[in-house]
C-alpha cells in the first residue's frame, strides 16, 4: 500500500508545481502585455475623460468598447440595461465562467483643473446647465477592463473557462424614472448564460496610493436607501400655533429621532449605520405655519438586517412622532444599491492573488465604507470580490487628495497597470483552482 502511495504523492506534488509554473507563466505574459500597452490603456482613458456622459447617455462609450471588443473575435451584447456591453470570451480548455466588471458613466460635476484631457462638455441636469465630468475614475475602470479584455482574448487558447465582461451603465443612478445600473443588468439576465461562478470588481481610489490594493472580506460598502417624509399639519397664523399643526416643528422633532435610531437603536458595535436628512423644505413666509414640510435623505447600513430594521424604524418612529402632535408623517423609501458583501471564502481564496500581483506590504486589509455601490446586485447572484485600487500619485496625502465626485478629482493613469495585473491574475488563478 504504502509503496503505491508515495509514488502517487509525488506524482500529484509534481503535477501540481508544474500546473503552478504553467500559471506563473501566463501571469508574466498578461504582466509584460499590460505593461506593453500602457501607453494605449492611457489613450482610451483620456478620451473617455475628455467625452463623459451621464448614466443611461453613455451611447459614444459604449460604442467604441463594443466595436473594440468586437475587434477581439469576442461574443458582443450591446444595449444591455440601457447602454451597457457584455462580451463573452471563450477560452481554448474548459472551466468556470469568471466574470469582470466595469462601471462607464460619468457625472454632472464641472471639471476644474488645466489637464490637456479636460472634459468641456455641458448637459441639463434637473433642469440646470453644468458641466459633465468622470469626477469617480470609472473612465479609469473602463480602459483598464478593454485592455484586460485585449490581453486575455491574446491568450485565448491557454484560457481554461470563459471569461464575462461587463461593461455596467449607470452605476451612479439612472435619470429620474428611468432604470438602470447594476440592478437592470441583474435583472436583464447578466449573471446567466452562461451562468457566473465568480465575479470580480474593483474601484479606483483617489485616497490610496498607486501600486496598493485594498481589501475587506465580508460587508465593505453600505447599502444606500433614500427616503422622503412626507409632514402634513395644519396652516395657521404665525403668532397663533395652537390654532393649527406645525409641520416644522414636527420635522424637528422627527429629525431627532431619527438620529436616536443610530445613537440609541441601532447595535452599532455590529455594523455602522448613517442617517443622514440632507434637504427639508417647508413654508414661504417667516409669519405662516405652513400645512406641509418635506424632507428628503439618505440611509446607509453595512448589514442588510440591519437595513431591513432601519426601514422599520424610521416609518415608525416619523409616524409616531407626527402623530403625538395630531399631524400625519408619510415615510416613502427607495434601495438604491445594497450592501457590498465579499464573499468571505472566495476573498480568502484570491488573496494570494492579489498579494502576488502587488506584493504584501503593498495589500491591505481595510475598514467598511460608507459610500455605496451598485456593484453589489452582481454579489447576489454569484460569489463575488470587489476591492479598491491605488490612483493616487506616490508621496501625496491622501487627506489632501481631492475627494471622488468633485471638480478636482485626479487619477494618477500609472495605478491602471496594477488593476490589469489583478484582474488577469484572479482569471487564471480562479480557473486553475477549480
Ligand atoms: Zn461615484
Ligand atoms: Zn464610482
Amino acid at each position: 500500500m504504502r509503496k503505491i502511495l508515495l509514488p502517487a504523492l509525488l506524482f500529484i506534488s509534481c503535477f501540481e508545481l508544474t500546473a503552478q509554473a504553467d500559471v506563473a507563466k501566463l501571469k508574466e505574459k498578461a504582466a509584460a502585455a499590460a505593461d506593453k500597452m500602457e501607453a494605449k490603456t492611457i489613450a482610451w482613458r483620456r478620451d473617455f475623460h475628455e467625452y463623459p456622459e451621464l448614466g443611461n447617455r453613455e451611447t459614444r462609450t459604449a460604442k467604441i468598447i463594443a466595436e473594440h471588443l468586437k475587434k477581439l473575435g469576442l461574443d458582443v451584447q450591446e444595449g444591455v440595461a440601457k447602454t451597457g456591453v457584455v462580451a463573452i470570451l471563450k477560452g481554448g480548455k474548459p472551466g468556470p465562467c469568471v466574470a469582470l466588471r466595469a462601471d462607464i458613466d460619468a457625472l454632472p460635476v464641472t471639471e476644474r483643473g488645466d489637464l490637456t484631457f479636460a472634459s468641456k462638455q455641458k448637459t441639463t441636469y434637473n433642469g440646470q446647465e453644468v458641466g459633465v465630468m468622470h469626477a469617480c475614475g470609472h473612465d479609469t475602470h473602463t480602459a483598464m477592463l478593454m485592455s484586460v479584455a485585449e490581453i486575455l482574448a491574446g491568450m485565448k487558447s491557454e484560457i481554461k473557462g470563459t471569461v464575462k465582461f461587463i461593461f455596467q451603465p449607470a452605476e451612479e443612478g439612472p435619470p429620474e424614472g428611468e432604470e438602470g445600473g447594476g440592478y437592470l443588468m441583474v435583472k436583464e439576465g447578466v449573471m446567466d448564460n452562461p451562468k457566473v461562478d465568480a465575479i470580480f470588481g474593483l474601484h479606483i481610489w483617489t485616497h490610496i496610493e498607486v501600486g496598493k490594493i485594498h481589501y475587506k472580506s465580508g460587508s465593505l460598502m453600505a447599502s444606500s436607501d433614500w427616503f422622503t417624509i412626507k409632514v402634513k399639519g395644519k396652516g395657521s397664523h404665525g403668532s397663533q400655533p395652537w390654532a393649527g399643526i406645525d409641520p416644522i416643528q414636527v420635522s424637528a422633532q422627527i429629525i431627532d429621532g431619527l438620529q436616536a435610531i443610530v445613537s440609541r437603536q441601532s447595535e452599532l458595535t455590529k455594523a455602522p449605520v448613517v442617517i443622514t436628512v440632507g434637504k427639508i423644505h417647508g413654508g414661504v413666509r417667516n409669519n405662516i405655519i405652513p400645512e406641509e414640510c418635506i424632507m428628503d435623505g439618505t440611509i446607509r447600513t453595512l448589514d442588510s438586517d440591519m437595513q431591513k430594521e432601519v426601514h422599520k424604524k424610521i416609518k415608525l418612529t416619523a409616524e409616531k412622532i407626527a402623530e403625538a402632535s395630531g399631524a400625519t408623517a408619510e415615510v416613502t423609501i427607495d434601495t438604491k444599491t445594497l450592501v457590498t458583501y465579499n464573499t468571505p471564502e472566495l476573498v480568502k481564496k484570491m488573496l494570494p492573488t492579489l498579494q502576488t500581483t502587488v506584493g504584501a506590504n503593498n495589500l491591505v486589509e481595510t475598514e467598511w465604507v460608507t459610500s455605496a455601490e451598485d456593484y453589489s446586485y452582481y454579489g447576489t447572484k454569484a460569489p463575488s470580490f470587489f476591492f479598491f485600487l491605488g490612483g493616487m500619485p506616490k508621496g501625496k496625502d491622501s487627506k489632501t487628495a481631492p475627494p471622488h465626485h468633485t471638480a478636482d478629482f485626479y487619477i494618477d493613469e500609472s495605478g491602471m497597470k496594477t488593476g490589469i495585473k489583478a484582474f488577469c491574475d484572479l482569471v487564471f488563478d480562479y480557473m486553475n483552482m477549480k
